[in-house]
This record gives C-alpha cells, sequence and structure tokens, in this order.
C-alpha cells in the first residue's frame, strides 16, 4: 500500500491523481503566487490567513470547524467531497459530501482515507470499520441537481491527504476528493497544508471542549443524583459550613426539627443561635457540630428532643462527622454533616420492655423473698438440730454416726445458694434499668468486708461441689463503708462467673489487699479465660463473649454490666486480666474504705 503515496515532507497524496505533477512542482513547499489568480477578493495573502485565523477561532463546535473548513477549501478548490479522520480508539471518520455521490465513491473514498492512515501508523485502521461508523455532516449548500444516472457513474479522479498535525503530532488526516483529474493544483498544496493546521488546531480545540463537556455533564448528573438520594431518605441529613451554620438539610431534617425550633436560619451559626434560645436539644446539636468541625465523629448520640415530661418524648439519635477536604489547603473541614434519626418508637419498645422486666422482676421477689427466709429458717433448724444431736453423743460418749439430717442440711444448702443467685439475677434484672436511667441509688452502712467476702464464698460453694472457693485475706483491718447488699451482688456475680466459666472445676481465689485508699479485691479463676479483644467490651449491656465454647454457658450479660455500675458509683473501678500461667481471668475490683466518687 505504502508505493501508492507519494510523501513530500508533511504531505501525501495518491499517485493516480499526481503522477502527472512534475518533480519540481511536487516539492512545493514553495510560493502561494496562485492564490491571487483563484482568490481575486481577497488582496494578499496575509489577509487570507487572518479571514481563516478568525474563521477557525470563532468555531465552537465539531461542526462549526467542518464548516470552515469547508468554506475555506472551497474558495480554494472546487470539489465533490472532504473527509476527516481523527485518530483515537476508536478512530472517527467525518465525510462531507458537497455533491450526492456514488456508493463506490464512498467505498473507494474510504479505502484510499483508509491507505493514507496506515501510512501514518494508525494502529488498527479497517476500512470496513470506518464504513460502518462514519458521521456524514451535510453542507449547508446543497449541490447542483444531478440524475441518478450521473451519479452512478462518478469516480474518484483526484485525492489529497493532509496530515493534520499539532506540534509535530498527528492527530487526524484532512482528506478531498473529486471526480476530475488534476483537482489539487499543486500551487496550492502549501496554503492547504496551513488550513490543515488551522483545522488540526480547532479540532483539537473543540475536542477538548467537548470531553470538558461532557465530564460537566456527567459531574452534574452525579450532583444532582446524590441530591435526588438525600432528599429522599427518611433520615434528616443537615450540612453546615464551617462555621457552623447550615447550609443545607433535607425535609426530613427540617421536619424533625421543626418540632424542637419553630425557624432555623441558615445564615447563622447553630452555636450562636443555641445562645439565644433556651432548648437544651438544639445547644446539643450545635456543641456536636462545633466537635465535628474540630475533627471528631460523633455517632449515635440520644437528644432529648422532646418534652421531658411527656410519656414518650421525642427523641432524636444524632451522628456528625467533619466534612474533610482532602484537597483544600486549610486543616480545618470544611463544614459538618449531621444525620439525624428519629428513634422514638424504639425508646417506647425499650421503656415497655424495661417496664415488663421489671414487673416481672418485682413479682419474682416477693415469692423469692419467702422462699429465702424459709430456706434460712429450715437451714437453722437443722444446724441446730444437728448440733443438739452431736452434744447428746458427746454426753453419752457415743461414737459420732452419720445423720440424715446432715444430708437434708446439704440439700437446703444448695437450695440456699441457688436461692442467692436466683436473687442476684432477678436485682440484675432490676438494677438495669435503673443504672440506665442513673436511678442506682447505694445506702451505706459501716461492716467488714472480710466477713462478706466470706459469705459469698460459703453461699457459692455450696453449689459448686467441683470447685474448691478459697478467701485469702492480706490486709490486718477490713473495715469499711459501703453499701453492704450491692457489695454482696458484685461478688456473688463475679464469683458465680468464676465457677461457672470453669466447666473444668479447680481453685477459686478471692484476695483481699490493700491499694491506697482501697481495697483491692481480686477474683482469680482457671477456666476458659477471656480473650483481650473483649475486654473493652465486657461491661457493656447484654454483651457475651460469643463462641462455640461459650455459647453452653447460659447467661444473659447483665451482671457485668451492673457490677461496673455499683463499683463505679462507689467511687471504686473494675477492669479484668489475664490469669497468667495457669490460664483463666482475674476480675478485680477497688473499693474506697471510705464514701468517695458520686455517691
Ligand atoms: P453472663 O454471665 O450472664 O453472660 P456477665 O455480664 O456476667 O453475663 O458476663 C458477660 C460475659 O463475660 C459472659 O457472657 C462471659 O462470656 C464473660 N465472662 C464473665 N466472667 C467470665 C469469667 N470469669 N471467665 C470467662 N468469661 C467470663
Amino acid at each position: 500500500m505504502q508505493s501508492q503515496y507519494q510523501v513530500t515532507k508533511n504531505l501525501y497524496r495518491t499517485e493516480d491523481t499526481y503522477s502527472d505533477i512534475p518533480e519540481q512542482q511536487r516539492k512545493l513547499v514553495g510560493t502561494m503566487d496562485g492564490i491571487e489568480q483563484r482568490l481575486p477578493t481577497i488582496s494578499s495573502e496575509l489577509e487570507f490567513l487572518n479571514i481563516i485565523g478568525k474563521r477557525f477561532v470563532a468555531a465552537l463546535d465539531r461542526f462549526h470547524v467542518h464548516r470552515a473548513i469547508l468554506t475555506t477549501l472551497q474558495e480554494m478548490y472546487s470539489f465533490s467531497a472532504c473527509c476527516i479522520l481523527l485518530k483515537g480508539n476508536p478512530h472517527q471518520l467525518f465525510i462531507i459530501p458537497c455533491q450526492p455521490l456514488s456508493a463506490s465513491f464512498l467505498k473507494d473514498m474510504i479505502q484510499r482515507i483508509t491507505s493514507a492512515a496506515q501510512v501514518l501508523d494508525f494502529p488498527s485502521v479497517e476500512a470496513e470499520q470506518l464504513a460502518q461508523t462514519a458521521y456524514f455532516d451535510a453542507p449547508d449548500e446543497v449541490a447542483q441537481f444531478r440524475t441518478q444516472e450521473a451519479i452512478e457513474g462518478t469516480e474518484i479522479g483526484s485525492c489529497l491527504n493532509v496530515p493534520l498535525t499539532i506540534e509535530n503530532r498527528i492527530i487526524g488526516i484532512l482528506s478531498l476528493f473529486d471526480e476530475l483529474v488534476g483537482t489539487f493544483d499543486s500551487d496550492l498544496l502549501k496554503l492547504t497544508t496551513m488550513i490543515a493546521d488551522y483545522a488540526a488546531f480547532a479540532l483539537e480545540n473543540v475536542g477538548l471542549r467537548e470531553r470538558e463537556h461532557a465530564l460537566w455533564r456527567q459531574a452534574e448528573h452525579e450532583r444532582q443524583r446524590l441530591e435526588l438520594i438525600i432528599r429522599s431518605m427518611t433520615e434528616g441529613v443537615l450540612i453546615t459550613d464551617e462555621y457552623g451554620a447550615i447550609v443545607s438539610m433535607n425535609q426530613s431534617a427540617q421536619h424533625l426539627l421543626s418540632q424542637v425550633v419553630d425557624n432555623l436560619p441558615s445564615n447563622i451559626p447553630l452555636q450562636q443561635l443555641a445562645q439565644t434560645q433556651n432548648i437544651q436539644c438544639l445547644h446539643v446539636l450545635a456543641a456536636s457540630v462545633h466537635e465535628s468541625l474540630h475533627k471528631n465523629t460523633i455517632v449515635s448520640k440520644e437528644l432529648l428532643a422532646g418534652d421531658s415530661s411527656e410519656q414518650v418524648p421525642l427523641t432524636l439519635s444524632i451522628s456528625v462527622a467533619p466534612l474533610d477536604d482532602s484537597s483544600s489547603t486549610t486543616a480545618n473541614p470544611i463544614g459538618a454533616v449531621v444525620v439525624l434519626n428519629d428513634i422514638t418508637a424504639s425508646k417506647q419498645v425499650e421503656r415497655l420492655k424495661d417496664e415488663f422486666v421489671s414487673v416481672v422482676s418485682h413479682e419474682l421477689r416477693t415469692p423469692l423473698t419467702n422462699i429465702k427466709g424459709y430456706t434460712q429458717h429450715l437451714v437453722r433448724r437443722l444446724e441446730r438440730r444437728i448440733r443438739k444431736i452431736h452434744e447428746a453423743q458427746q454426753a453419752q460418749n457415743t461414737s459420732m454416726i452419720d445423720l440424715p439430717e446432715s444430708v437434708d442440711l446439704h440439700n437446703m444448702l444448695i437450695v440456699q445458694s441457688q436461692t442467692d443467685r436466683l436473687e442476684r439475677l432477678v436485682n440484675d434484672l432490676l438494677d438495669r434499668s435503673r443504672v440506665q436511667w442513673g436511678q442506682l441509688t447505694l445506702e451505706y452502712k459501716s461492716f467488714y468486708l472480710a466477713d462478706v467476702l466470706a459469705e459469698c464464698i460459703r453461699s457459692v460453694q455450696a453449689s459448686a461441689e467441683q470447685h474448691t472457693l478459697y478467701l485469702d485475706i492480706q490486709v490486718p483491718d477490713t473495715h469499711v463503708v459501703a453499701d453492704k447488699s450491692r457489695v454482696e451482688q458484685v461478688i456473688g456475680n463475679l464469683l458465680d462467673n468464676a465457677v461457672k466459666y470453669s466447666p473444668q472445676g479447680g481453685q477459686v481465689t478471692v484476695r483481699l489487699q490493700e491499694q491506697q485508699n482501697n481495697y483491692l479485691i481480686s477474683i482469680i479463676d482457671q477456666g476458659i479465660g477471656v480473650n483481650p479483644e473483649h475486654y473493652e467490651h465486657i461491661f457493656e449491656r447484654f454483651y457475651r463473649v460469643s463462641n462455640a465454647t461459650t455459647r453452653q454457658y447460659s447467661g444473659v450479660g447483665l451482671g457485668l454490666y451492673v457490677a461496673k455500675a455499683i463499683v463505679n458509683k462507689h467511687g471504686g473501678n473494675i477492669w479484668l486480666a489475664e490469669n497468667k500461667g495457669i490460664g483463666g481471668t482475674i476480675f478485680y475490683v477497688t473499693l474506697p474504705h471510705t464514701p468517695s466518687g458520686e455517691a
């Protein structure tokens, strides 16, 4: 194919068209002398270049550039068609016929353009593909009428292919075709190349503009989609600027906030607004936004938005995140985004659940107290009877024999121990809502901590036959001022767990030590242990370590939650660690000698 073309500088033409042009004329770079005969109305070359320059600069889209090319070239030549092939993936071919063309003319035209593109190393260019994807751009002025016969008979007589280049980079080919032979006068080839250069710049510019426009349209489409999503969200979404003033909010946010504040102006920072209005919810919202503007994220903060005297006040959950613009030079967020959720319904369900659990727990307490009382009474009676029998045996000097009462006592102690456990569970259930609503109260009194620890051990030991419970007191005086039954509840819960989570049995030690003004109680077991990843959650409400091994243990995940609340209320602390070496867990509790903290 290449042999078909003569290459003169950046000019390519088919042999059949130019075979008759003498060699010196083919060099061509020459002169523009011919132009004055061709373009008698244009007085000088410069004026002509100026005119065509303006034409191309004024062309704002691809089709205006095509018009400019056509108009300019038609001032120089009369030809049948002009084509523009733009390099790309895929290549784009634009055909601008100046008169009706026959199918064979068209086919030949595309074939020749393909050949020229192959010479210029356009990647994978094929005539068939170009023919299928070519665009036809009709000229404004329709050429003179020709009969179908006349059209059918047309063949290509001359052809001119000029590369479209920008700074030595070939972006396409401008091709001219005519039925007549010798149409493309070599005198005008340099000028044609110049026009092609103008055209190349103009086409590159409109290409950039088209791409820019497409990107803008895509961005606009995305923006509208995002706006629609935010508008349709059932969650309220509110966006502030970097000063905390509302920039926009969706309908849900407007609806939710309208129940709190009559009017939320958009140009005043929320903190400033909160100062002028005595609305607690607004204060919390403003403070959360302020915090977020200092790069903190707030997740699911509860906001009492309604009147607290109502049975189920409007409650919102808010999450606030800073709008961090990574491209911005300033270190601070450019605003904050607030997501509001109405959680009143779930609060209502929670409250109903709480009420139900409280009622059931209260109902359970009455029979439990009776069972406890009667069990204690029976235990004492049995103990007394056994003591009397032993005393009688000692007085008669008879050898001690196994008494059926001893077996009864043993069984009664198990009943007592399990009743204590049941009582702790009921108390935990009752205390759960007290802790949640900040209603946990303590009744301080003076007692000896060692006695309480011993009593707890005795109670738990009665129904923990596989375990040996030890008490290790390492302080001379164990006098403390605290809520005795609450301390029993904490130690009882921790001992229950120590036994429950050591299914193989083993030793459980309760150690009492001194630590500054606190007692340090350690409950050490040799059980299944707790993976450290659970340490930070284990004191949360209803949190249970869940895996194949732990699923077999019964429980509700409240013991540690309530224990922590009680210990903290006393001004103490509770935490856990691995029982290194032997395995198992150590729970530590500190308890001030005398009341401190919130109490
Ligand atoms: P419950 O025992 O009713 O599940 P708790 O609040 O007392 O609830 O304990 C929470 C979770 O902590 C338990 O489910 C258990 O997985 C883990 N846990 C508590 N104490 C121990 C312990 N001594 N050894 C191993 N795991 C424990």
